[in-house]
């Protein structure tokens, strides 16, 4: 009897496909080494948890469950277009801002088309590469970062796309609002420019790019926001996408109608009225940030300067076993060999707490170690 191959039936793109690896659940750990008490750096989240504005909001809204979400999203979209002074047909809500990468490659990549990205960027890049069959050029990077040169060197006659994500997860590297200009221009118009700014609220106001009035002026270009990282929503699953409002269209015709549901619809609105939580989210940050590198310059330990809400730390070949010696201290950070950086660890900034119960662990560790 010959049974179904999946392999082998598998559409190409997606048949060297590798899984997505997330960070590990805490409730996984508690599972696995029966401990408590876990603190998880590793997924860059809020840790502040969602705002009580939120909560209320999302109080209000479970007994309206039975109906089916707003299909366009339009209290949301409008408090997006205010907020960022864009109008409604710009906008493209998607599940997630993964959601948003994907529709967008999905509405104009094929088989045939090459994708640009840095090495070392987001892994979502290469995978909605690959499940469309597309080809994948990744740039080597230049200090862990995008080489915006090397990235316009590598367009060819089919280069369809190029992403950019800025900050760069899992580097946390920053381009300036002006070269990142500079490149946007000399991309030429056929050739779509995915601007992913997942970590845009932690970079300070004067160093952060008016990617979104780019957008009007340049109609290949598409920014990607999520609620994930300092709006604290990454368990409700929202973002969304500002383009030209003929992009917008074409994203929103592939888009399930329902792919951001009443509660992450209505939660995403209150949130995004929640300057305090975002203003308290920056400052957590900033804090943590410093007592992270503070601890790595005591240690002599290199980290590559971050722009997002997470340190990537050189923590030498022993990488993978100082994870596994974190997991079982009770403290989940992100190996990132998958990204070519197999020597470094990341470390989601946590509260003041968190971070020091990673930092007491890993001295014990580099202690037993050297
Ligand atoms: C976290 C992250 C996202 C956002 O993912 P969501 O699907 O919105 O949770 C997007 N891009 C980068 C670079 C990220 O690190």
């Amino acid at each position: 009897m010959s049974e179904f191959n999946a392999q082998q039936l598998a559409n190409l793109g997606i048949r060297n496909l590798s899984p997505y690896q997330a960070g590990k659940p805490i409730e996984e750990l508690e599972r696995e080494l029966g401990i408590k008490n876990i603190v998880k750096l590793a997924s860059n989240e809020n840790p502040l948890g969602i705002s009580a504005r939120v909560q209320q909001a999302l109080q209000d809204q479970i007994q309206g469950l039975a109906r089916y979400p707003d299909a366009n999203g339009f209290y949301l979209k409008s408090k997006i277009a205010d907020k960022f002074s864009v109008q409604l047909n710009q906008i493209t809500l998607g599940n997630g801002s993964n959601d948003i990468l994907e529709l967008i490659a999905r509405t104009y990549v094929n088989d045939q088309h090459e994708v640009i990205y840095s090495q070392h960027a987001f892994v979502v890049y290469p995978l909605v590469t690959q499940a469309i069959g597309a080809k994948g050029v990744a740039v080597p990077a230049k200090n862990y970062g995008h080489d915006l040169n090397g990235m316009l060197s590598a367009i060819t006659a089919r280069t369809k796309m190029i992403f950019i994500a800025n900050p760069n997860n899992p580097t946390g590297t920053f381009l300036s609002s002006a070269e990142l200009y500079q490149f946007i221009k000399q991309v030429p118009q056929h050739i779509v420019v995915v601007l992913d700014e997942a970590y845009s609220e932690y970079v300070s106001a004067d160093e952060r790019a008016p990617s979104m009035t780019w957008v009007a002026e340049f109609s290949n270009l598409i920014v990607s926001r999520t609620f994930s990282k300092a709006y604290g929503l990454a368990g409700l699953r929202a973002g969304f996408a500002v383009s030209h409002p003929s992009i917008a269209d074409y994203l929103n015709r592939l888009r399930q109608p329902f792919n951001m549901n009443s509660l992450s619809l209505c939660a995403a609105i209150a949130a995004l009225d929640d300057d305090d939580y975002l203003a308290q989210s920056v400052k957590i940050n900033q804090q943590g940030m410093a007592q992270l590198i503070d601890f790595c310059t005591k240690q002599g330990l290199n980290y590559i300067p971050s722009w997002g809400n997470f340190l990537t730390i050189e923590v030498g070949p022993q990488a993978a076993l100082i994870y596994q010696k974190l997991l079982h201290a009770g403290v989940i950070v992100r190996p990132i060999g998958a990204y070519e950086l197999p020597n470094h660890l990341r470390v989601s900034v946590g509260l003041a707490h968190e971070n020091q119960v990673f930092i007491d662990a890993m001295q014990d560790i580099l202690e037993a170690t050297r």
